[in-house]
């Protein structure tokens, strides 16, 4: 019996002349995927993208945990190939789907008929296979056609029939790259790492860029970024990290500057910073993981002071989720364990101890002329770096 992995994507992103563009991300990215799982063929007919095994050496196991990190795709079940008769069908039935009733109650059968030469209907094909299965798993299971606790689905295709039980959600949202670059300030917190994902789903390509305050923040902090980074590359595939100095920046706002104002002035050179990566890599838009309230730098009047500096729009997924909203996200996805140890980051070196909640710009520009900010800016400015993480590390 031969296995393969049926991939369906989302109908309404797909409309329109998009869809060959989409369609043929997608692909690209499962065959980039594929390499690590040991060689697939794929191909994709009536929305489907059927990753099928070439030989031993492909491990299906490992290529359906990967199927379900590609964004654009609905759902995604593994399913057995069969010959287009009914015998076939109800053999293959047989063998393939009880072992995966074994854990319900009930179960429902449902037939799908592209091919319309096929010379049963739907809902006959259905009945059969049910009663088959009924009869193979000998009264462990009962049907259930309104709220059956799994669903066998059979679908006749152009080639080949195909049977399949537990057919999973896929991870949702857009191709990757359809939605344009963007730069993620990505910070070792719970928050910004959940943003990326958030709007790496919707399909941006998305690079970061991380401040760091050496050494006031230890290379630890530094790893435990790049460890971010490549856990989100688990979706992403691959993502360059920029990574730039505010140590000096640091100093000068706390041997100069008000201390209340401290965090907002910080915030706004990053900001300008941001523009720079921004225009020099060509990213259209900056991401964070702010949350509306969260603290004294994300009230409305601070965010206002520091969205001012930027240059191109600043997406803030998160802005309107609770904290546990966004702890439960980050569990989903795998960050949320790095993102927890406690290792210090540049916005909790010289913290104020009465941050300003609602900042005056008149303010805030009179402390910006308090110390040498276009010139420390440029000095930050030439110490960045970059380095590339990836999912896997032989990828291109
Ligand atoms: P997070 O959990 O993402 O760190 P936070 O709740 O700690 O967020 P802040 O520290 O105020 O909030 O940071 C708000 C946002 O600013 C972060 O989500 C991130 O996008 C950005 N940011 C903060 N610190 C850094 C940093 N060191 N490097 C890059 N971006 C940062
Ligand atoms: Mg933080």
């Amino acid at each position: 019996m031969k296995e393969v992995i049926l991939c369906k994507y989302g109908e309404i992103v797909l409309k329109g002349a998009n869809r060959s563009s989409f369609e043929s991300i997608l692909l690209k990215e499962i065959k980039r995927r594929a390499r690590y799982a040991g060689g697939f063929d794929i191909r994709y007919a009536q929305s489907t993208i059927y990753v099928e095994p070439r030989d031993e050496f492909s491990d299906i196991d490992e290529m359906y945990e990967q199927v379900k990190k590609v964004f654009g795709l609905a759902s995604v079940t593994r399913a057995a190939v069969c010959e287009k008769n009914m015998e076939d069908i109800i053999r293959t039935a047989k063998e393939y789907i009880p072992e995966k009733l074994r854990p319900y109650k009930t179960f429902r059968c449902e037939a799908k008929r592209s091919d319309k030469h096929f010379p049963l209907e739907s809902p006959e094909i259905a009945a059969i296979v049910g009663g088959a299965l009924l009869e193979a798993v000998g009264g462990n299971i009962k049907v259930n056609l309104k709220h059956p606790d799994i669903t066998v689905r059979v679908e006749v295709r152009d080639q080949y029939a195909y049977i399949h039980a537990g057919q999973e959600n896929g991870a949702g949202g857009i191709p990757l790259g359809c939605g344009g670059r963007g730069l993620l300030l990505l910070s070792g917190g719970i928050d910004s790492p959940v943003a990326g994902y958030m709007m790496a789903k919707r399909g941006l390509f998305i690079d970061a860029l991380h401040f760091e305050s050496f050494p006031y923040t230890s290379e630890r902090a530094r790893e435990k970024v790049l460890t971010l980074a490549k856990e989100l590359c688990e979706f992403t595939g691959i993502m360059r990290v920029h990574i730039i100095s505010l140590t000096e920046i640091q100093e000068a706002l706390r041997d100069n500057c008000t201390e209340d104002y401290f965090t907002l002035l910080l915030r706004r050179c990053m900001m300008e910073l941001a523009n720079k990566v921004a225009a020099e890599g060509d990213y259209q838009c900056l991401v964070t993981g702010e949350s509306l309230g969260q603290v004294a730098s994300q009230t409305m009047a601070a965010i206002a002071v520091t969205d001012c500096v930027a240059e191109i729009p600043v997406l803030r997924p998160c802005i309107g989720l609770d904290k546990e909203e966004i702890v439960v996200r980050s569990r989903d996805i795998g960050t949320y364990e790095t993102s927890i140890l406690p290792y210090e980051d540049c916005c909790t070196v010289f913290t104020p101890r009465h941050p300003k909640t609602r900042p005056e710009m008149e303010k805030v520009l009179a402390e910006e002329e308090k110390f040498d900010r276009s010139a420390l800016i440029e000095k930050a400015w030439e110490s960045r770096y970059f380095v590339t993480v990836r999912q896997f590390n032989n990828d291109r």
